[in-house]
């Protein structure tokens, strides 16, 4: 059982495949390209998850580095195995990596079984009646929700696992942090160790969000309430299914349906970029291609001024510090940092996209692409280029006491709202000057961004 993306035992029908097919070989692999661009936040998760998986197996989990393939022909010598399990991946490298290890396993008679995919309904699967993919999310969600959550599956009784050596699940943040990207040289990392990872702690943080999610329509825009559910990061390694989250959490309230359907945007992304692989890097609208955006030494800095949490529009800052002191922001201001990043700041959004995909607890490469390219209006069913968050009213709307700028800048918390909301943490005598000034005029900037958008449109 080749473990990847699905840190679990129960409600996993690729283990219990293994499982009846006689003694099992429970297997990760340390993999640097993919640590290439993970995080201490995220790298520290899933060392823990790692641990816990580790316990859960008695200590038979097998941690091996070094090319998949290889690894692979070695511990099927070593262990005998002639088959390997494995969920299946649908995202472009996972895809890549599947095909490359079935063929080189094949070379040995052994076969690549891939079983189950991370999501609810396998990405791909889902086509309107010309048997095309859905472009719109809402025309996608009214075929998904037409798929029951069928009950999830315990874990596998009387498992006999293969014993070998293995690596410590420490080996994971080592390796991580030799791999760091030079790009990013000069900014501080998120911390690690804020989300704690792990099977066990995925069923504690669903049972305890699972009782809530009646109110989930209410409080999901207010990031100084802080009561979505957080389970980001467990359904990104797959600690726990979105079966499991969604038998749990049921469909009869309003607050579960809106919960239900934030779900099936992590699985609508899935399935555009398993259509559109490319869109990892490139705009889903070539149309947008136009777009002039900014480079060089000062676009350079402007970037470090936002990673910093240093723009003086404080639900930016706010949002930015938050993911640098817990590897993880709130929705809703992810949606303003990345706008104020694209049309504020005039920047590319695959610089903060993998800004984001580096410092995300959560970081997954189809909902961190589509959230940045639905944000640039370069996406599919987008929100479209000339719709620009105003930082400001987005504060005043969804941060309306300042709970949420108080808690991440403390140079505003002796400043009451609304005027902790304002650029500068507000103007005259009563400006704290240890906050920074505003780094741009926000109207002037989103004039210059629909002047571009309107140049863009010119050139196509
Ligand atoms: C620019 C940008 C980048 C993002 N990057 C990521 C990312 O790397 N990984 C990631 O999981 N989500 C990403 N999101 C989506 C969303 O912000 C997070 O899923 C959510 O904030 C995670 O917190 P939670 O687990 O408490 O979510 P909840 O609000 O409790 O939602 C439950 C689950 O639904 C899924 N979900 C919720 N909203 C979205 C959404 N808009 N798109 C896709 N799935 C969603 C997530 O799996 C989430 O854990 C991004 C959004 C934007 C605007």
């Amino acid at each position: 059982m080749w473990f990847r993306r699905d840190l679990r035992l129960a409600d996993h029908p690729a283990l219990s495949a293994a499982a009846s097919a006689g003694r099992v070989v429970g297997l990760f692999i340390v993999n640097r390209d993919i640590l290439s661009g993970t995080g201490p936040a995220r790298a520290h998760f899933l060392h823990e998850c790692l641990t816990d998986l580790r316990s859960a197996t008695d200590e038979a989990l097998v941690l091996r580095e070094g090319p998949d393939s290889e690894v692979l022909q070695d511990i099927c010598r070593e262990s005998g195995a002639t088959s390997v399990f494995a969920t299946a991946d649908h995202a472009p490298y996972g895809r890549r990596r599947d095909a490359a290890v079935a063929a080189a396993l094949a070379a040995e008679g052994i076969t690549l079984q891939l079983i189950d995919s991370n999501y609810l309904v396998t990405p791909g699967s889902i086509l309107n009646k010309t048997g095309t993919p859905f472009k719109v999310f809402t025309a996608f969600r009214r075929v998904w929700d037409q798929f029951s959550v069928p009950t999830p599956l315990p874990v596998p009784s009387g498992i006999e696992w293969w014993r070998g050596e293995s690596l410590l699940p420490s080996r994971i943040c080592e390796v991580a942090a030799t791999q760091r990207p030079v790009f990013f040289g000069g900014l501080p990392d998120s911390a690690s160790g804020v989300h704690r990872g792990g099977e066990s702690i995925a069923r504690e943080v669903l049972d305890n969000f699972a009782p809530r999610v009646d109110a989930y329509d209410e409080i999901r825009n207010l990031p100084g309430r802080d009561e979505t559910s957080r389970l980001g990061p467990h359904l990104r390694f797959g600690t726990i299914h979105p079966r499991q989250v969604l038998a749990a959490t049921g469909d009869y309230s309003d607050g579960s349906r809106v919960f239900a359907s934030e779900i099936c945007w992590r699985e609508f992304y899935a399935d555009v970029m398993f259509h559109h692989p490319d869109s990892v890097h490139v705009n889903l609208q070539s149309s947008m291609d136009a777009l002039r955006v900014d480079v060089g030494a000062s676009a350079e800095e402007k970037f470090r001024q936002w990673a910093r949490g240093e723009t003086g529009y404080p639900l930016v800052d706010a949002g930015m510090r938050q993911l640098l002191e817990e590897g993880w922001m709130h929705n809703r201001v992810r949606m303003v940092t990345a706008s104020f990043l694209i049309k504020h700041l005039h920047l590319d959004w695959r610089w903060g996209a993998r800004w984001f995909m580096w410092n995300l607890v959560d970081g997954d490469i189809a909902s961190n692409q589509h959230g940045w390219q639905w944000t640039a209006g370069t996406g599919t069913d987008a929100s479209p280029y000339y719709r620009v968050f105003n930082p400001t009213l987005q504060a005043e709307r969804f941060d309306p006491h300042g709970t949420y700028v108080h808690r991440f800048i403390p140079e505003l918390v002796a400043t009451p709202a609304p005027q902790c909301l304002q650029p500068g943490g507000g103007e005259g005598l009563l400006r704290p000057a240890s906050y920074p000034a505003p780094m741009i005029d926000a109207a002037a900037e989103r004039v210059e961004a629909l002047a571009r958008l309107a140049e863009a449109k010119e050139v196509r």
